[in-house]
């Protein structure tokens, strides 16, 4: 079917305001924030890959009829939430249709009783926050894309927010979902503190990229106000130190919400653009709550940090990292520049395995000569997740993106070789398929026969996440 018949036989479906062919809404639906995508735009003018038509469901009845549509007519569909992904999650490889969820944005149940929130899927994380905070609750889901992502783009992608290592990540969240299958059908899974009824539903969704169905709503825990805030910021000599003291604040079974170490050069960078002419790495806690409990873990937390000779340099720097956390010009400002390209690589291992990682990663960014900026943050009692922001400038724009895959490619090898997994939260997308197999080993069949299972015929987000097609 033809872009333009494809227009109208869906504006006879779902109303003619939901639809749209003009190419200025194709191009923005058919992109996100991976740095690929800012080098397309430069090389090509137009990319190689854009949707044939918009739409913007308002309601899952609306997202029923496009999927039965689409099977019918064996046309692809892409879902697009707040298009913050980083790894192409959105880009509609194969044309087809693109499922703007913008238009399901309300909060359907707020229920104080329990503590939860049910809300369509396509609401901007913000402006959940937003509402939440006006009745006194919060989310507590802070990641750095908040005032862009969806809620169904965080479920999607099993994104984590800033203050994870309390609350932890988007899994740790969820509570119910509804999601239209790609055989048009609504799976609604009602919202239980636990059960014990098979594996987790939920859990086939979260983190899915899309491409087990599309997610319609989700029903979320939520929190009350913290009573009280505190932070804590600290400078070690030497970042390894940094980790045992880390390590040593989980395992004693403390829940900073956040935990932020920085290397040499991060730490460096944050110090000069700050003001602040200190030297070493610098280490941002965070406690709330109940204030007795804030008070009691700050006690142990500083004693932990004091013992291993870190230097307590006050309140400050958390402070301001807490009013700037949002700020991420630095790295998109690179893809704008000529031959320029910045990524992070989000990794993760275990305690007795991160250290290894982290000077494998180091080394192999040295020996290249590749900036590197690099922050622990995400901790476990079991281990911690490694952000490791890269910066190039090459000749031009073709060579960019050469190296962007040179370097995620060699950076991803890395991972494997440590036991460290090749995406903590940003996902697999386009980007990193490749590898997934190595990573999940016998997992990917599991992955790869439920998908031909619930959708035979590969429509709904093609060449994401798994390698096969189908
Ligand atoms: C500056 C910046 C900072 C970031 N910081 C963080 C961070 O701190 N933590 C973090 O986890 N991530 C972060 N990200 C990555 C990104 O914001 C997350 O992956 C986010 O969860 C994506 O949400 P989205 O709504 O924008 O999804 P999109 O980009 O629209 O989509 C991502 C994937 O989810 C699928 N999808 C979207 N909505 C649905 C739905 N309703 N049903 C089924 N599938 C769907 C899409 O098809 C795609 O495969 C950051 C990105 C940027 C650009």
């Amino acid at each position: 079917m033809t872009g333009s018949n494809l227009k109208i036989e869906l504006e006879k479906l779902i109303g003619k305001n939901k639809v749209s062919s003009d190419i200025g809404d194709r191009l923005c639906f058919s992109r996100d924030v991976t740095p690929i995508c800012y080098k397309w735009i430069d090389l090509y003018k137009l990319p190689p890959y854009i949707c044939d038509v918009v739409v913007s469901p308002e309601n899952t009845e609306d997202v029923i009829k496009i999927v039965q549509f689409a099977k019918k007519n064996k046309i692809k569909i892409f879902i697009y939430g707040g298009g913050s992904g980083v790894v192409g999650g959105v880009i509609p490889t194969e044309g087809g249709i693109t499922i703007d969820m913008s238009r399901m944005s309300k909060v359907v149940i707020l229920d104080e009783e329990s503590l939860t929130i049910e809300v369509e899927s396509g609401i901007i994380g913000q402006n959940l926050e937003d509402f939440l905070n006006k009745k006194n609750y919060t989310l507590r889901h802070f990641p750095q894309s908040i005032r862009s992502a969806s809620v169904g783009g965080f479920i999607a992608t099993k994104s984590t927010g800033q203050f994870s290592t309390k609350y932890g990540g988007i899994e740790n969240y969820v509570t119910g979902l509804e999601v239209v299958l790609p055989d048009g059908n609504v799976l609604i899974t009602s919202d239980k503190p636990r059960s014990s009824t098979g594996p987790d539903i939920n859990n086939f969704f979260i983190g899915s990229e899309g491409i087990f169905g599309i997610i319609t709503r989700a029903i979320l825990k939520i929190y009350k106000m913290p009573e009280k805030v505190i932070y804590h910021c600290f400078i070690y000599e030497d970042i390894f130190s940094a980790l045992d003291s880390i390590r040593e604040i989980m395992q004693t079974g403390l829940k900073p919400p956040v935990i932020r170490l920085y290397n040499r050069e991060e730490s460096r960078q944050k110090f000069a653009k700050l003001g602040f002419d200190y030297d070493g790495c610098l280490m941002i806690l965070c406690f709330e709550g109940n204030s007795e409990l804030v008070d009691a873990e700050s006690e142990v937390a500083q004693k932990i940090c004091t013992k291993m000779k870190a230097k307590n340099i006050g309140d400050e720097l958390g402070k301001l990292w807490f009013d700037n956390r949002f700020d991420t010009r630095h790295i998109l400002e690179k893809e704008e520049e000529f031959g320029g390209v910045s990524d992070a690589i989000e990794l993760a291992a275990s305690w007795s395995k991160i250290k290894k990682l982290y000077a494998d990663v180091e080394s192999y960014f040295r020996k290249k000569q590749i900036t590197l900026a690099s922050h622990f943050s995400h901790a476990y009692t079991t281990g911690i997740s490694v952000y490791n922001i890269f910066f190039l400038n090459v000749k031009d724009e073709e060579e960019a993106i050469k190296r962007f895959y040179a370097v995620w490619n060699d950076v991803m090898e890395i991972a494997l070789n440590n036991d460290a997994t090749i995406s903590h939260h940003h996902g697999i997308g386009i980007i990193k398929k490749d590898k997934l197999r190595e990573e999940l080993n016998e997992g990917i069949n599991i992955l790869e026969n439920l998908k031909e299972k619930l959708d035979p015929d590969n429509i709904i987000n093609p060449d994401k996440l798994i390698t096969k097609m189908i």
